[in-house]
């Protein structure tokens, strides 16, 4: 299987009835390049910059900021990078930002929010990208934004930022898409209205599964309730695919789901142009995506859609491609 999966390195992901696919990867650092080279990935659809600021004992200035997204974009060689913005809290804390401990981290003071109030780290993170914006494919992707104003108000600072620095003589690219991860409930309901401003969606089912079924993502005690393959999910997921496409966007998604391979068929029949994943499952995703055919997994994921259990959903996937 191993060699079989090999060859698929540089080819593209079509499905069997020629429907083309991006597969991309999940990234936290520079270094991950190399897996993502050596497993055939089309782009980076998720890198995770958090680590940055992470294991140190102060904030990232901007010039090592600037190095690290250089790298990456200069790495990948004009294919496409989505950066997404500084998402600490939750499960994951800076001790030298010295925020106060919150009862429910998972519904605090995390991510974008953190973001618009601490604009200083924000800015400094917003220029970093916009001056590494000319080495390479660049999009930029905000984290757990729940509301329309969240994502007007960051891409306002953003914009001020950009006008900064061209007045500045700095060479700013053109054109940078802008996305959102879409991993609160209320945004995925409301993706028809974020769809006519943002350029793309990502669909973070890491945290849409925790927040839509209330089950901590952590906590193994209500790890039955944290169900990919559930209808409500699958439901949300098509919301949010159908919003991008009726605006002409583009859907990706960078949560564990879109590597998992009960839910690839999902995904390709509910229409998701972009799955992003670690390195090392882009290549047993491409070789099962050749063998799909996406007509086919469109009937399934019509069908699934209207089925009560996350049960009924494993049975029907297994009926479908088995
Ligand atoms: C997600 O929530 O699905 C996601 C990709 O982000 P993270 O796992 O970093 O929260
Ligand atoms: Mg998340």
């Amino acid at each position: 299987q191993k060699t079989e999966w090999a060859k698929l390195v540089n080819e593209k992901t079509l499905s069997a009835d020629g429907h083309h696919v991006e597969l991309a990867a999940n990234i936290g650092t520079p270094n991950d390049l190399k897996g993502v080279l050596a497993n055939g990935g089309e782009g980076v659809g998720l890198y995770r910059t958090e680590f940055l600021y992470m294991g140190r004992d102060q904030l990232p200035t901007e010039e090592e900021q600037f190095d690290a997204y250089k790298a990456v974009l200069e790495g990948m060689n004009g294919k496409p990078v989505v950066v997404r913005t500084l998402d600490i809290g939750g499960d994951k804390e800076l001790p030298y930002l010295q925020l106060p401990k919150e009862l429910n981290p998972f519904l605090g003071f995390r991510a974008i929010r953190l973001c618009l109030e601490e604009q200083d780290i924000f800015r400094t993170q917003l220029r970093a990208l916009l001056r590494a914006s000319s080495y390479g494919n660049l999009k930029i992707m905000f984290p757990m934004i729940a509301t329309l104003d969240e994502f007007r108000e960051a891409k306002a600072i953003l914009e001020d930022e950009k006008q900064k620095l061209i007045a500045a003589g700095q060479t700013v690219a053109d054109r940078i898409e802008l996305g959102i991860m879409v991993e609160i409930p209320s945004t995925a309901v409301l993706a028809d209205q974020f769809a006519k401003e943002v350029d793309f969606f990502s669909i973070g089912t890491n945290d849409l599964i925790q927040y839509t079924m209330a089950a901590d993502r952590m906590n193994q005690r209500v790890s039955y309730l944290y169900q990919p393959y559930s209808p409500s999910i699958l439901r949300l997921v098509k919301m949010v695919i159908d919003a991008a496409h009726a605006e002409g966007k583009w859907a990706g998604m960078c949560g564990e789901m879109a590597g998992d391979e009960t839910a690839i068929p999902l995904l390709l029949g509910l229409g998701l142009d972009e799955f992003s994943m670690s390195a090392t499952s882009i290549l047993k995703a491409r070789s099962q995506i050749k063998k799909l055919t996406k007509s086919e997994m469109e009937s399934l994921a019509n069908q699934v859609l209207n089925m009560q259990t996350t049960s009924q959903v494993i049975e029907a996937v297994n009926a479908a491609t088995k």
